[in-house]
């Protein structure tokens, strides 16, 4: 059998110009959420896009509005989402023994 497998073209124009500015957005960063166990996309907070308070799984205690911090989104469940204080989210290998009852 011949194959006429020449048809093919293949565009330069693989880029759109204008869109996915490279350094536009913080790159994305994978981590494993402490919480589920799942791999989960990290993301940055600014304090101005901070406009909603949370609660920080790492200290129980609430992120103020206007804090920055960061958002731990785990891939198979965007809604399970957790922020958390920097703090809390560096530290959060260790986990204290003790808790505030
Ligand atoms: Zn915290």
């Amino acid at each position: 059998m011949a194959r006429g497998d020449r048809g093919r073209r293949r565009g330069p124009r693989s880029r759109a110009p204008g869109s996915g500015l490279p350094g536009g957005g913080a790159p994305a960063r994978f981590v494993t959420d402490p919480l589920s166990g799942d791999t989960a996309e990290l993301r940055s907070i600014q304090p101005v896009a901070a406009t909603k308070a949370y609660r920080c799984p790492g200290c129980n205690q609430e992120i103020a509005v206007g804090v920055g911090h960061v958002v731990v989104v785990p891939l198979g469940d965007p809604t399970a989402r957790r922020h958390w204080h920097h703090a809390c989210w560096s530290q959060r290998g260790r986990r204290r023994p003790g808790r505030p009852s």
